[in-house]
């Protein structure tokens, strides 16, 4: 079976992976030269690591990555609101992980063998007819698959292409990203809110802890706020332990800036043209579970294509599949996001009282293999 993969970031490279676990192999573009740059962490909720393992990848990935045990939501001055003991509640799962985003992709595209990865390429068009799928690349080659996966992330071209859908829809939250040193003793998931803002600090390394800031800017479209907004002043009155992070920042550490954005889609699914990951259904990272939702989808989509001699058939059994689990994560997303927006002092309550009884209802459902 040919198959194109557009798209080389989690979803991409690990469809191809679960590909070849069963013997399968694929042909990745990637638009940009080279996978990302540093700057930007990623926790893996243990849902998430479960489906590193089942890619064969558990024990390279644990060794580039920092154990979470515990989960702190502090109030902007630093009270502690609610603790969550990760370690024991995803024990029958796997334990959670966080490490550098650039170190998981980097071993995701080292674990591929037969499959190949041209950078620096993009999708231009693309028709159907009973024989396949005619695709035809920005440089202006072409070429004939059995099956195009759109796994192009939150913009995707695939999409489009494919009619399956239009934009991404701004939530009404933008975000700063950056990786710098562990100053500041992080030792856990530690998120604190203000009103309508929220930083989190989560160690990376033993070195290293990744701070993810964001802002409710609401409206209907993406503000024009800079990238380079300064932190310092939009977070003043947050206290320890992660505001020191900001405050000590130097100036030359790259910070990623930009919206949150969400996919929903009716189908996944255009004849021979499947899309995975963020690209079929992007979320707020609220419960940190795009990665996971993306390997799970290869998981299962390289699993069907495995058992399965009817294309179509296989495709509509990865949506009948992921489709369920997928909704819950997108509207837990939602809800969650909404109660972080209530003020200060009700939604303090709300965390105390009810904080870990929050936490098991958004995740149990995900302890359940997929
Ligand atoms: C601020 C923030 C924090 C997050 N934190 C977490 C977290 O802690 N844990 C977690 O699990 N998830 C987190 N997520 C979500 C997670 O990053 C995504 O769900 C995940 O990266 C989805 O993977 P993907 O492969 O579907 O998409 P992407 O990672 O976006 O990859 C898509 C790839 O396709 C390429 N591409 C795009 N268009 C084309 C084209 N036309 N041709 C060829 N290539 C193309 C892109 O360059 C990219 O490499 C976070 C998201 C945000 C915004």
């Amino acid at each position: 079976m040919r198959i194109l993969i557009v798209g080389a970031g989690i979803a991409g490279l690990a469809l191809a992976k679960a590909l070849e676990q069963r013997g399968m192999e694929a042909q990745l573009i990637e638009c940009r030269p080279e996978l990302p740059v540093t700057g930007a962490g990623l926790f893996l909720p243990g849902n998430a690591v479960r489906a590193i393992e089942q890619l064969g990848l558990r024990e390279e990935v644990a060794e580039k990555a920092v154990p979470i045990k515990r989960q702190l939501i502090l109030d902007a001055g630093g009270k502690v609101l609610n603790a969550i003991d990760s370690e024991n509640f995803w024990r029958e799962c796997a334990s959670c992980l966080s490490l550098q985003r650039k170190g998981f992709q980097d071993i995701l595209k080292a674990s591929l063998g037969r499959s190949t990865i041209a950078f620096g390429r993009s999708i231009a068009s693309l028709k159907q007819d009973s024989a396949g799928c005619s695709v035809t690349f920005d440089d202006g080659a072409a070429a004939k698959y059995d099956l195009v996966v759109g796994a192009d992330g939150m913009h995707s071209t695939v999409r489009e292409l494919a009619s399956l859908g239009g934009s991404a829809r701004y939530v009404g939250t933008v975000c700063w990203r950056f990786i710098t040193q562990n100053t500041a003793g992080i030792d856990c998931w530690t998120a604190m809110l203000g009103t309508g803002r929220t930083l989190l600090a989560i160690p990376v390394s033993r070195t290293d802890v990744y701070v993810y800031a964001d802002i409710s800017v609401p409206g209907d479209g993406v503000p024009g706020l800079p990238p380079d907004s300064p932190l310092r002043s939009l977070f003043k009155d947050f206290a320890g332990p992660v505001f020191p992070l900001i405050d000590r920042l130097s100036a030359d550490t790259p910070i990623h800036y930009g919206p949150i954005e969400e996919v929903r889609l009716k189908d996944w699914i255009s004849g021979r043209v499947v899309l995975l990951g963020d690209a079929a259904h992007g979320c707020s990272p609220n419960m940190a579970e795009g990665a996971g939702m993306a390997m799970e989808d290869a998981v299962v989509l390289a699993e069907e294509l495995s058992r399965s001699t009817d294309i179509t058939k296989a495709l509509r059994a990865y949506m009948e599949r992921r489709r369920p689990r997928v909704d819950w994560v997108q509207n837990q997303c939602r809800a969650r996001d909404k109660m972080r927006s209530l003020p200060a002092l009700p939604r303090a309550a709300v965390l105390r009282l009810f904080g870990t009884s929050l936490y098991k209802r958004s995740y149990s459902p995900l302890l359940k293999s997929f």
